[in-house]
């Protein structure tokens, strides 16, 4: 990745994408709050769990040296109150930061054998962490029911999954960002009451895996997705989504303070495009960074408002 974050263009969603309401409706609701690349804050009124949380961000630069969790940006953009920290797969943009606010937050840690490796590494008490097995896992938290669904990852770099491997020792800290293995992936499917939302952090899935699943939002990891044979239609065929929230579509080799850019390659008119044809009845949603993405717990989950961020 060559090009300087500041240089990428930036994300501009379209209004139609961006049905904004200036306070949070009344009426319970889940809420959706993106941090960038595929990390979210995941919220009721009684719970709220972080998937794939990724604040530091290191620049190219940073990027050679081994990667350390930007403690400043953690608190700046972080709740408070965390019960969970789920992990979808290894890579550091999805795992460099989980160990630290799970043990700022005292909240448990879920994740992939990989995964709970780095994070005994990292001083996580073992009490605290959740060990997927590659068949999956379900657990609840708080008023929310969370099932670890077996995935794959998009193949990124020239047909490959970069950086392959998992780790079953805790390795020694500060890891290179190739140390962190990929270690097994999964997609996340939240149910909070009757609703059901599911985080795709990368742009692959296992039909079987899905075949009988709903979800009424589907978070859908756009990183990659071209390599992946009917990305789209596979994923909203199988979980009927009546929302679909793009995600880990912006570059991460800057702060968050320089905004949404557009990861090259990632053609997010062409996922527009291609949900008109595959899912014509589900409404597309794009927030930007921090905004509340609300959705009602009753009636039609395209009832969805963007509540932006205040500066
Ligand atoms: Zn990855």
């Amino acid at each position: 990745m060559p090009i300087p974050q500041q240089l990428l263009p930036r994300l501009r969603p379209r209004a139609e994408h961006r049905p904004t309401a200036t306070r949070t409706p009344s009426g319970p609701s889940l809420r959706v709050r993106w941090l960038g690349t595929a990390g979210h804050v995941i919220s009721t009124d009684e719970t709220t769990v972080l998937v794939d949380p990724f604040l530091t961000r290191p620049g190219l630069r940073g990027l050679l040296r081994p990667l350390e969790p930007d403690l400043d940006a953690i608190e700046r953009w972080v709740p408070r109150e965390v019960d969970a920290v789920l992990v979808g797969h290894s890579h550091y943009d999805h795992l460099l930061d989980a160990p630290a606010i799970a043990r700022s937050r005292e909240a448990i840690l879920v994740g992939s054998g990989t995964t709970a490796a780095v994070a005994r590494a990292a001083g996580v008490s073992p009490e605290k962490i959740r060990v997927v097995p590659p068949g999956g896992l379900s657990l609840r938290v708080g008023d929310l029911e969370i099932s670890f669904v077996p995935s794959l990852h998009g193949r990124i770099f020239l047909g490959k999954v970069p950086f392959p491997g998992e780790w079953t020792h805790a390795p020694p800290l500060p890891l290179y960002a190739p140390q962190y293995r990929m270690g097994g992936a999964y997609g996340i499917l939240i149910r909070a009451g009757a609703r059901t939302l599911y985080h795709n952090g990368s742009a692959d899935l296992v039909d079987a895996e899905i075949a009988g699943r709903h979800a009424d939002v589907v978070l859908a990891g756009l990183a990659g997705r071209k390599a992946t044979r009917d990305y789209l239609t596979r994923l909203t065929g199988c979980l009927g989504p009546r929302v679909l929230v793009p995600t880990h579509h912006d570059a991460f080799f800057g702060p968050l303070e320089l905004g949404e850019r557009l990861l090259p390659g990632v053609d997010l008119n062409g996922f527009f495009r291609e949900t008109r044809a595959v899912a014509p009845d589900a409404r597309v949603v794009t927030p930007l960074y921090h905004d509340d993405v609300v959705i009602p717990l009753e009636g039609d989950p395209r009832d969805i408002a963007i509540v932006e961020r205040t500066a």
